[in-house]
Protein backbone atom coordinates (compact mmCIF):
# COMPACT_ATOMS: atom_id res chain seq x y z
CA UNK A 1 0.00 0.00 0.00
CA UNK A 2 1.44 3.32 -1.14
CA UNK A 3 1.80 6.01 2.18
CA UNK A 4 0.34 8.79 0.23
CA UNK A 5 -2.35 9.68 -1.41
CA UNK A 6 -3.81 10.66 -4.87
CA UNK A 7 -5.38 13.44 -4.65
CA UNK A 8 -7.09 15.55 -7.89
CA UNK A 9 -8.17 19.21 -7.69
CA UNK A 10 -10.98 19.22 -10.52
CA UNK A 11 -11.43 23.47 -11.61
CA UNK A 12 -13.83 24.75 -14.01
CA UNK A 13 -12.09 27.18 -16.65
CA UNK A 14 -14.28 30.49 -15.79
CA UNK A 15 -17.29 28.08 -15.36
CA UNK A 16 -19.99 31.17 -15.24
CA UNK A 17 -18.63 32.40 -18.49
CA UNK A 18 -18.44 28.95 -20.25
CA UNK A 19 -22.11 27.76 -18.80
CA UNK A 20 -23.34 31.00 -20.60
CA UNK A 21 -21.29 30.06 -24.04
CA UNK A 22 -23.36 26.72 -24.18
CA UNK A 23 -26.16 28.53 -24.17
CA UNK A 24 -25.37 31.24 -26.52
CA UNK A 25 -22.70 29.93 -28.51
CA UNK A 26 -22.51 33.97 -30.15
CA UNK A 27 -20.69 34.56 -26.95
CA UNK A 28 -17.42 31.88 -27.56
CA UNK A 29 -14.13 33.64 -28.17
CA UNK A 30 -15.62 37.29 -26.82
CA UNK A 31 -14.83 39.33 -23.90
CA UNK A 32 -17.44 38.06 -21.67
CA UNK A 33 -18.13 39.56 -17.84
CA UNK A 34 -21.13 37.81 -15.89
CA UNK A 35 -22.18 40.03 -13.03
CA UNK A 36 -24.45 42.31 -13.55
CA UNK A 37 -25.66 44.87 -17.08
CA UNK A 38 -23.72 47.50 -18.00
CA UNK A 39 -24.42 50.83 -15.85
CA UNK A 40 -25.15 48.36 -12.94
CA UNK A 41 -23.84 48.20 -9.46
CA UNK A 42 -22.89 44.87 -9.20
CA UNK A 43 -19.59 42.80 -8.91
CA UNK A 44 -17.71 40.40 -11.43
CA UNK A 45 -18.61 36.78 -10.79
CA UNK A 46 -16.51 35.63 -13.22
CA UNK A 47 -14.62 36.94 -16.72
CA UNK A 48 -14.06 35.06 -19.76
CA UNK A 49 -10.14 34.46 -20.41
CA UNK A 50 -9.99 37.20 -23.22
CA UNK A 51 -11.50 39.97 -20.55
CA UNK A 52 -9.00 38.91 -17.79
CA UNK A 53 -6.10 40.20 -20.61
CA UNK A 54 -7.58 43.78 -19.96
CA UNK A 55 -7.23 43.16 -16.04
CA UNK A 56 -11.18 42.42 -15.45
CA UNK A 57 -11.25 40.41 -12.38
CA UNK A 58 -14.07 38.61 -10.17
CA UNK A 59 -14.99 40.64 -7.13
CA UNK A 60 -14.00 43.93 -8.93
CA UNK A 61 -17.12 46.25 -9.61
CA UNK A 62 -18.75 46.24 -12.70
CA UNK A 63 -18.02 49.59 -13.88
CA UNK A 64 -14.18 49.30 -13.17
CA UNK A 65 -14.76 46.43 -15.45
CA UNK A 66 -16.41 48.36 -18.34
CA UNK A 67 -13.84 51.05 -18.14
CA UNK A 68 -10.94 48.27 -18.11
CA UNK A 69 -12.40 46.40 -21.30
CA UNK A 70 -15.41 48.60 -22.97
CA UNK A 71 -16.00 45.84 -26.04
CA UNK A 72 -16.78 43.29 -23.12
CA UNK A 73 -20.38 41.61 -23.11
CA UNK A 74 -21.91 42.12 -19.90
CA UNK A 75 -23.90 38.94 -18.87
CA UNK A 76 -26.40 39.41 -15.57
CA UNK A 77 -25.44 35.35 -14.45
CA UNK A 78 -27.91 32.92 -13.99
CA UNK A 79 -27.03 30.40 -10.99
CA UNK A 80 -29.85 28.16 -11.50
CA UNK A 81 -28.01 27.15 -15.05
CA UNK A 82 -24.87 27.17 -13.36
CA UNK A 83 -25.91 24.61 -10.49
CA UNK A 84 -27.65 22.81 -13.08
CA UNK A 85 -24.02 22.48 -14.27
CA UNK A 86 -22.45 22.12 -11.50
CA UNK A 87 -24.52 18.89 -10.27
CA UNK A 88 -23.78 17.64 -13.75
CA UNK A 89 -20.03 17.78 -12.90
CA UNK A 90 -20.38 16.45 -9.56
CA UNK A 91 -22.32 13.57 -10.82
CA UNK A 92 -19.94 12.57 -13.09
CA UNK A 93 -16.89 12.61 -10.94
CA UNK A 94 -19.21 10.38 -8.50
CA UNK A 95 -18.46 7.52 -11.51
CA UNK A 96 -14.89 8.16 -12.22
CA UNK A 97 -13.82 8.85 -8.56
CA UNK A 98 -15.26 6.59 -5.17
CA UNK A 99 -14.83 9.85 -2.75
CA UNK A 100 -15.72 13.63 -4.13
CA UNK A 101 -15.64 16.88 -2.57
CA UNK A 102 -17.89 19.52 -3.31
CA UNK A 103 -15.63 22.58 -2.72
CA UNK A 104 -17.50 25.11 -4.51
CA UNK A 105 -19.50 25.53 -7.61
CA UNK A 106 -17.13 24.85 -10.14
CA UNK A 107 -14.24 23.29 -7.68
CA UNK A 108 -14.43 19.71 -6.31
CA UNK A 109 -11.12 16.92 -5.36
CA UNK A 110 -11.13 13.46 -5.96
CA UNK A 111 -9.83 10.71 -4.15
CA UNK A 112 -8.29 8.16 -6.08
CA UNK A 113 -5.68 6.18 -3.32
CA UNK A 114 -6.54 2.89 -4.14
CA UNK A 115 -8.05 3.11 -7.52
CA UNK A 116 -4.37 3.00 -9.15
CA UNK A 117 -4.64 -0.56 -10.84
CA UNK A 118 -7.83 0.79 -12.84
CA UNK A 119 -5.86 3.52 -14.24
CA UNK A 120 -3.02 1.23 -14.72
CA UNK A 121 -0.57 3.18 -12.29
CA UNK A 122 0.02 6.02 -14.70
CA UNK A 123 -1.54 9.16 -13.38
CA UNK A 124 -0.77 11.70 -16.12
CA UNK A 125 -3.43 9.13 -18.07
CA UNK A 126 -5.83 9.78 -14.96
CA UNK A 127 -6.25 13.56 -15.03
CA UNK A 128 -6.70 13.81 -19.01
CA UNK A 129 -9.26 10.85 -18.79
CA UNK A 130 -11.48 13.12 -15.79
CA UNK A 131 -10.33 16.06 -17.77
CA UNK A 132 -12.26 14.78 -21.07
CA UNK A 133 -14.37 12.90 -19.43
CA UNK A 134 -16.24 16.10 -18.18
CA UNK A 135 -15.47 17.60 -21.60
CA UNK A 136 -17.15 14.63 -23.80
CA UNK A 137 -20.73 14.85 -21.51
CA UNK A 138 -20.31 18.89 -20.44
CA UNK A 139 -18.77 20.39 -22.85
CA UNK A 140 -17.02 22.27 -20.65
CA UNK A 141 -13.45 22.78 -19.90
CA UNK A 142 -10.93 22.70 -16.57
CA UNK A 143 -8.19 21.89 -14.94
CA UNK A 144 -7.00 18.73 -13.57
CA UNK A 145 -4.07 18.64 -11.07
CA UNK A 146 -2.96 15.22 -8.97
CA UNK A 147 -0.73 15.46 -6.11
CA UNK A 148 -0.53 13.96 -2.50
CA UNK A 149 -2.47 16.73 -0.64
CA UNK A 150 -5.21 19.07 -1.56
CA UNK A 151 -3.11 22.28 -0.75
CA UNK A 152 -0.26 21.38 -3.78
CA UNK A 153 -3.25 20.14 -5.85
CA UNK A 154 -4.92 23.55 -5.56
CA UNK A 155 -2.33 25.29 -6.47
CA UNK A 156 -0.59 23.29 -9.20
CA UNK A 157 -4.16 23.83 -11.09
CA UNK A 158 -3.99 27.28 -11.36
CA UNK A 159 -0.70 26.80 -13.72
CA UNK A 160 -2.05 25.11 -15.72
CA UNK A 161 -4.95 27.49 -16.77
CA UNK A 162 -5.49 28.65 -20.15
CA UNK A 163 -3.97 32.21 -18.84
CA UNK A 164 -1.07 30.85 -17.64
CA UNK A 165 -0.55 29.43 -21.80
CA UNK A 166 -0.98 25.67 -20.79
CA UNK A 167 -2.33 23.98 -23.64
CA UNK A 168 -3.00 20.39 -21.69
CA UNK A 169 -4.83 21.75 -18.14
CA UNK A 170 -3.67 18.71 -16.65
CA UNK A 171 -0.49 18.62 -14.20
CA UNK A 172 0.59 16.01 -12.47
CA UNK A 173 2.84 16.86 -9.15
CA UNK A 174 4.41 13.64 -7.97
CA UNK A 175 4.61 12.18 -4.60
CA UNK A 176 8.12 13.80 -3.12
CA UNK A 177 8.45 16.95 -5.66
CA UNK A 178 5.91 18.72 -3.49
CA UNK A 179 8.58 20.80 -2.64
CA UNK A 180 10.65 21.45 -5.71
CA UNK A 181 7.61 22.02 -7.49
CA UNK A 182 6.40 25.29 -5.17
CA UNK A 183 10.30 26.61 -5.16
CA UNK A 184 10.00 28.68 -8.35
CA UNK A 185 6.78 29.76 -8.05
CA UNK A 186 5.80 33.29 -7.23
CA UNK A 187 4.29 34.10 -3.21
CA UNK A 188 1.26 35.19 -4.88
CA UNK A 189 0.40 31.35 -5.85
CA UNK A 190 0.36 30.54 -2.13
CA UNK A 191 -3.86 30.13 -1.91
CA UNK A 192 -4.58 31.63 1.01
CA UNK A 193 -1.99 34.04 1.68
CA UNK A 194 -4.11 37.02 2.28
CA UNK A 195 -3.73 40.86 2.10
CA UNK A 196 -1.47 40.86 5.07
CA UNK A 197 0.93 38.11 4.62
CA UNK A 198 1.57 39.08 1.08
CA UNK A 199 2.42 42.56 1.15
CA UNK A 200 4.72 41.87 3.98
CA UNK A 201 6.75 39.05 2.49
CA UNK A 202 7.12 41.61 -0.41
CA UNK A 203 8.57 43.81 2.42
CA UNK A 204 10.45 40.89 3.24
CA UNK A 205 12.09 40.47 -0.52
CA UNK A 206 10.48 37.11 -0.30
CA UNK A 207 9.52 36.62 -4.07
CA UNK A 208 9.41 32.74 -4.90
CA UNK A 209 8.04 30.28 -2.91
CA UNK A 210 11.30 28.60 -2.17
CA UNK A 211 13.16 31.60 -0.53
CA UNK A 212 10.49 31.24 2.51
CA UNK A 213 12.55 27.57 3.09
CA UNK A 214 15.61 29.75 4.14
CA UNK A 215 13.49 31.20 6.84
CA UNK A 216 13.57 29.35 10.24
CA UNK A 217 10.22 28.80 11.42
CA UNK A 218 10.63 31.41 14.59
CA UNK A 219 11.70 33.77 12.60
CA UNK A 220 8.62 33.15 10.25
CA UNK A 221 6.33 33.28 13.47
CA UNK A 222 7.82 36.60 14.84
CA UNK A 223 7.13 38.34 11.79
CA UNK A 224 3.66 36.70 10.58
CA UNK A 225 2.44 35.91 13.98
CA UNK A 226 2.03 31.91 15.90
CA UNK A 227 -0.61 30.44 13.56
CA UNK A 228 0.13 32.28 10.22
CA UNK A 229 4.11 31.65 10.55
CA UNK A 230 3.84 27.60 10.84
CA UNK A 231 1.09 27.95 7.88
CA UNK A 232 3.66 29.54 6.03
CA UNK A 233 6.37 27.32 6.70
CA UNK A 234 4.47 24.21 6.06
CA UNK A 235 2.74 25.62 3.14
CA UNK A 236 6.19 26.44 1.16
CA UNK A 237 7.11 22.85 1.89
CA UNK A 238 3.95 21.27 -0.02
CA UNK A 239 2.35 20.36 2.93
CA UNK A 240 -1.39 20.47 3.31
CA UNK A 241 -4.44 18.45 3.77
CA UNK A 242 -5.49 15.02 2.05
CA UNK A 243 -8.72 14.54 3.66
CA UNK A 244 -11.51 14.72 0.69
CA UNK A 245 -14.77 15.52 2.46
CA UNK A 246 -17.02 13.37 0.57
CA UNK A 247 -20.29 15.33 0.05
CA UNK A 248 -23.49 14.85 1.38
CA UNK A 249 -26.27 17.38 1.95
CA UNK A 250 -26.29 18.89 5.00
CA UNK A 251 -29.07 18.38 7.44
CA UNK A 252 -27.79 21.63 9.67
CA UNK A 253 -24.84 24.33 9.67
CA UNK A 254 -24.39 26.14 12.23
CA UNK A 255 -20.68 27.90 13.76
CA UNK A 256 -19.91 28.31 17.36
CA UNK A 257 -17.27 29.97 19.17
CA UNK A 258 -15.51 30.71 22.76
CA UNK A 259 -14.49 33.99 23.47
CA UNK A 260 -10.79 34.26 24.08
CA UNK A 261 -12.59 35.41 27.73
CA UNK A 262 -15.93 34.90 29.25
CA UNK A 263 -18.38 38.51 28.39
CA UNK A 264 -21.02 40.05 29.54
CA UNK A 265 -20.06 42.94 27.19
CA UNK A 266 -23.56 43.48 25.40
CA UNK A 267 -22.03 44.98 22.21
CA UNK A 268 -19.53 41.90 21.80
CA UNK A 269 -22.29 39.66 21.80
CA UNK A 270 -24.64 41.16 19.19
CA UNK A 271 -21.29 41.21 17.27
CA UNK A 272 -20.85 37.71 18.13
CA UNK A 273 -24.26 36.53 17.09
CA UNK A 274 -24.44 38.60 13.89
CA UNK A 275 -21.12 36.77 12.60
CA UNK A 276 -22.14 33.76 13.37
CA UNK A 277 -25.89 34.40 11.43
CA UNK A 278 -24.14 35.28 8.91
CA UNK A 279 -21.41 32.88 8.55
CA UNK A 280 -24.88 30.35 8.80
CA UNK A 281 -26.53 31.55 6.42
CA UNK A 282 -23.52 32.11 4.06
CA UNK A 283 -23.03 28.23 3.73
CA UNK A 284 -27.15 27.91 3.59
CA UNK A 285 -26.48 29.99 0.09
CA UNK A 286 -23.64 27.60 -1.27
CA UNK A 287 -26.02 24.47 -0.90
CA UNK A 288 -28.94 26.07 -2.02
CA UNK A 289 -30.95 25.92 1.15
CA UNK A 290 -33.48 27.71 3.37
CA UNK A 291 -33.88 26.79 7.00
CA UNK A 292 -36.49 26.69 9.13
CA UNK A 293 -35.33 26.25 12.43
CA UNK A 294 -33.02 28.88 14.35
CA UNK A 295 -31.26 27.03 17.05
CA UNK A 296 -29.35 29.35 19.65
CA UNK A 297 -26.59 27.80 22.17
CA UNK A 298 -25.04 29.44 24.85
CA UNK A 299 -22.92 28.33 27.21
CA UNK A 300 -22.28 30.44 30.94
CA UNK A 301 -18.88 30.45 32.41
CA UNK A 302 -19.56 27.75 34.95
CA UNK A 303 -20.36 25.83 31.96
CA UNK A 304 -23.88 25.18 32.50
CA UNK A 305 -25.13 25.19 28.27
CA UNK A 306 -28.32 25.42 27.09
CA UNK A 307 -30.10 25.86 23.54
CA UNK A 308 -33.24 27.38 22.58
CA UNK A 309 -34.98 26.94 19.05
CA UNK A 310 -37.90 28.68 17.60
CA UNK A 311 -39.24 27.46 13.53
CA UNK A 312 -39.43 30.64 11.55
CA UNK A 313 -40.90 30.82 7.82
CA UNK A 314 -37.82 29.53 5.48
CA UNK A 315 -35.16 31.92 5.04
CA UNK A 316 -31.55 32.03 4.35
CA UNK A 317 -31.61 36.09 4.57
CA UNK A 318 -28.64 37.38 7.23
CA UNK A 319 -30.69 39.74 8.90
CA UNK A 320 -33.43 37.60 9.91
CA UNK A 321 -31.59 34.91 11.13
CA UNK A 322 -29.61 37.81 13.16
CA UNK A 323 -32.84 39.19 14.33
CA UNK A 324 -33.83 35.77 15.37
CA UNK A 325 -30.71 34.56 17.08
CA UNK A 326 -30.89 37.93 19.24
CA UNK A 327 -34.40 37.34 20.34
CA UNK A 328 -33.33 33.66 21.33
CA UNK A 329 -30.22 35.13 23.31
CA UNK A 330 -32.54 37.72 24.68
CA UNK A 331 -34.83 34.88 25.94
CA UNK A 332 -32.36 32.41 27.11
CA UNK A 333 -30.01 34.75 28.86
CA UNK A 334 -31.36 34.74 32.09
CA UNK A 335 -28.65 34.45 34.55
CA UNK A 336 -26.28 37.06 36.06
CA UNK A 337 -23.23 35.46 34.60
CA UNK A 338 -20.40 35.91 31.83
CA UNK A 339 -20.99 33.99 28.90
CA UNK A 340 -18.49 31.28 27.38
CA UNK A 341 -19.52 30.16 24.75
CA UNK A 342 -22.13 31.45 21.22
CA UNK A 343 -23.68 29.19 18.63
CA UNK A 344 -26.13 30.14 15.49
CA UNK A 345 -27.31 26.74 13.57
CA UNK A 346 -29.63 26.62 11.13
CA UNK A 347 -31.65 23.22 10.12
CA UNK A 348 -35.50 21.92 9.23
CA UNK A 349 -34.17 22.88 5.70
CA UNK A 350 -36.56 23.42 2.69
CA UNK A 351 -36.09 22.84 -1.06
CA UNK A 352 -35.11 19.05 -1.14
CA UNK A 353 -32.58 17.36 -3.27
CA UNK A 354 -33.79 19.28 -6.53
CA UNK A 355 -32.30 19.64 -9.44
CA UNK A 356 -31.64 23.33 -8.61
CA UNK A 357 -29.99 22.67 -4.96
CA UNK A 358 -26.98 25.36 -5.18
CA UNK A 359 -28.71 28.36 -5.78
CA UNK A 360 -33.11 27.71 -5.47
CA UNK A 361 -35.87 30.08 -6.06
CA UNK A 362 -35.53 33.32 -4.19
CA UNK A 363 -38.69 35.38 -3.42
CA UNK A 364 -37.13 38.20 -3.47
CA UNK A 365 -35.01 39.13 -6.83
CA UNK A 366 -33.26 41.87 -5.40
CA UNK A 367 -31.79 40.30 -2.63
CA UNK A 368 -30.82 37.58 -4.33
CA UNK A 369 -28.53 39.49 -6.64
CA UNK A 370 -27.31 41.06 -3.92
CA UNK A 371 -26.45 38.00 -2.21
CA UNK A 372 -25.28 36.40 -5.19
CA UNK A 373 -22.73 39.54 -5.49
CA UNK A 374 -21.91 39.53 -1.71
CA UNK A 375 -21.29 35.58 -1.67
CA UNK A 376 -19.01 35.72 -5.18
CA UNK A 377 -16.67 37.88 -3.24
CA UNK A 378 -16.55 35.97 -0.34
CA UNK A 379 -16.18 33.15 -1.97
CA UNK A 380 -13.22 34.71 -4.02
CA UNK A 381 -11.27 36.36 -1.00
CA UNK A 382 -12.84 34.18 1.74
CA UNK A 383 -15.20 34.84 4.23
CA UNK A 384 -13.91 38.07 6.33
CA UNK A 385 -13.88 40.27 3.26
CA UNK A 386 -17.32 41.26 3.03
CA UNK A 387 -19.60 41.28 6.30
CA UNK A 388 -22.75 43.65 7.02
CA UNK A 389 -21.69 46.48 8.97
CA UNK A 390 -23.47 44.68 12.56
CA UNK A 391 -20.51 41.92 12.82
CA UNK A 392 -17.48 44.01 11.40
CA UNK A 393 -14.37 43.66 13.90
CA UNK A 394 -14.06 46.32 16.06
CA UNK A 395 -10.42 46.51 16.08
CA UNK A 396 -10.69 47.92 12.32
CA UNK A 397 -13.41 49.68 13.66
CA UNK A 398 -13.51 53.67 15.46
CA UNK A 399 -16.68 52.54 17.13
CA UNK A 400 -15.40 50.01 18.94
CA UNK A 401 -14.11 52.49 21.50
CA UNK A 402 -17.19 54.05 21.89
CA UNK A 403 -18.71 50.65 23.09
CA UNK A 404 -15.53 50.57 25.13
CA UNK A 405 -15.30 46.84 22.82
CA UNK A 406 -11.61 47.18 22.61
CA UNK A 407 -10.53 44.01 23.85
CA UNK A 408 -12.81 42.44 21.84
CA UNK A 409 -11.13 39.36 19.97
CA UNK A 410 -12.70 37.67 16.23
CA UNK A 411 -14.43 34.85 17.38
CA UNK A 412 -12.64 31.67 16.46
CA UNK A 413 -14.91 29.41 14.15
CA UNK A 414 -14.40 26.04 14.99
MG1 LIG B 1 -12.73 27.87 -11.80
Amino acid sequence: MPSSKIIAHVDMDSFFVSCERLVDPSLVGKPVVVGGRRGERGVVASASYESRKFGVKSGMPIMTAEKLCPKAIFVPGNHKLYSKYSRKIYVLLRRIAPVVEYASIDEFYLDFTGCEALYGHDLEAMAKRVKESIFDRAKLSCSVAIATNKYVAKIAGKTVKPSSGSLTGTIVVPEGTEQTFLTNLSVERLHGAGEKTLPRLKEMRIQKIGDILNIPLTTLQKSFGPSAGSWLYEAARGMGSNEVHPFHFAKSVGHETTFEKDTDDAWQIHQTLAWLSEKGCYRLRRIGKKARTVTLKLRYDDFQTLTKAVTIPETNDDTVVMKTAYALFEEAHNRRRKIRLLGVSLSKFENGEGEDWLFPEMSSKKKDDLYQSVDAIKRKYGFHKLEKAASLDPREDKQAEKFGASSFQKPKIK
